[in-house]
């Protein structure tokens, strides 16, 4: 079983702290949806013996498209591909572009979960993050859209500095603030969150913001806090923390993104788009003129990484350590080898010291209390030839 990642390189505008791919100019959108198609055709040798249970929708902002465009690209998967009986087709949208008109379209097509950009419901962070909605048209598309699918995730952001005063005086979201962003989305009785801290990256506008001291640097310890809040407030209702940064309720996990984390073979078709097949990695190039350049000179635009054992190790670990799944230490032995099992058990005991980790049936697994530590918990637990 396989899946496939579509990504759509266009937005209205961008976010200031996004350092995603995407172009905010639409001129070469048709050639692009065409090109995708192309993509789609010459790829389709690489997945010839697997079935397809996801379709993912991403990007940029795939909902800009028009029905039609979505309907083609969907219609160009089947054709050239096996589709298990009930795939889950998954789209990224943004509120703006989810009007009662556009929600009852795409109910129409063969997408049956929404993946929707709300991150604040509150004015000032989406002004200060450059989101094109606004906090009342991210109400009142959950309103229509929940009317119209079972299957909706949102996406919320916290540790989000907060943007109502200015320079010296600027502080953090305060908790009662995420409280209530976390009330607002359980309102609407949606079964899955995602929900990460906002990070600076450096080419962003965030960073120049921060740097200039227009916005307050978020503060790892606001961050943290909202984490325990989040956690909290999803699992007293019911949600189920499968991945560090995704709740879901029961049957309700995204199927797309187990997939990737259970390390199933994916491709991503469009610019930017990452493929893997468990033994390498390839990208397409990020930039829209020269993938579409080489789509019509009959040229995949991308390179290619063949992973290491090292490489695998370590991407297994960072993954696992995330998810309720954890990390299989039978399978560290299977398939690594005993130098990598010897290796990780010895460089754990300080965890498992500090009841940060534990080992219940040969599986790894964060505790509560080293959740938020999880990236850097596995990082140290990475194998590093010399
Ligand atoms: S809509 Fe999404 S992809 Fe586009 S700029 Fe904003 S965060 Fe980035």
């Amino acid at each position: 079983m396989s899946g496939i990642y579509i990504h759509i390189p266009f937005c209205k505008q961008a976010c200031h702290y996004c350092d995603f791919h995407f172009s905010t100019s639409m001129k070469k959108k048709e050639e692009m949806v065409l090109a995708i198609a192309k993509e789609l055709q010459m790829r389709k040798n690489e997945l010839e013996n697997e079935t397809i249970e996801t379709i993912y929708f991403g990007g940029g902002t795939p909902s800009i498209l028009p029905i039609s465009e979505i309907r083609f690209l969907i219609d160009e998967v089947y054709k050239n591909y096996k589709v298990v009986k009930n795939p889950e087709i998954t789209i990224e949208a943004n509120p703006d572009d989810l009007s009662n008109e556009r929600i009852i379209g795409l109910s129409k097509t063969k997408i049956n979960r929404l993946s929707i950009g709300i991150q604040s419901f509150f004015e000032d962070d989406l002004k200060m993050m450059n989101r094109a909605h606004n906090s009342k048209e991210a109400k009142k598309c959950l309103e229509v859209a929940t009317q119209y699918f079972d299957n909706i995730s949102l996406d919320l952001i916290y540790g989000i500095p907060d943007s109502s005063q200015n320079g010296e005086q600027a502080q953090q979201m305060s908790n009662e603030k995420w409280i209530q962003n976390i009330q607002t989305a359980l309102s609407f009785g949606i079964p899955h969150i995602s929900s990460y801290a906002l990070t600076v990256e450096p080419k962003t506008a965030l960073n120049k913001l921060i740097q200039t001291g227009k916005i307050a640097k978020p503060k790892d310890e606001v961050a943290q806090e909202h984490f325990a809040i989040l956690v909290e407030m999803l699992e007293t209702n019911g949600f189920i923390q499968y991945e560090l940064s995704n709740f879901g309720k029961e049957a309700f996990f995204s199927k797309n993104n187990s997939a990737y984390w259970l390390g199933k073979k994916y491709i991503g078709i469009g610019p930017s788009a990452h493929s893997y097949d468990r033994f390498s990695r390839s990208w397409n190039v990020s930039n829209n003129s020269l993938y579409l350049k080489a789509i019509q000179e009959n040229r995949l635009p991308n390179e290619i990484e063949i992973l290491s054992i090292t490489d695998r190790y370590n991407e297994y670990v960072m993954i696992g350590l995330r998810t309720i799944w954890g990390v299989s230490l039978h399978k560290i032995e299977n398939e690594f080898g005993k130098e990598y099992l010897n290796y990780l058990n010895k460089q754990v005991q300080k965890f498992i010291n500090d009841d940060l980790v534990c080992i219940e049936n040969n599986i790894l697994k964060t505790t509560k209390k080293g959740k938020f530590l999880t990236d850097g918990i596995a990082s140290d637990l990475f194998f590093i030839n010399l």
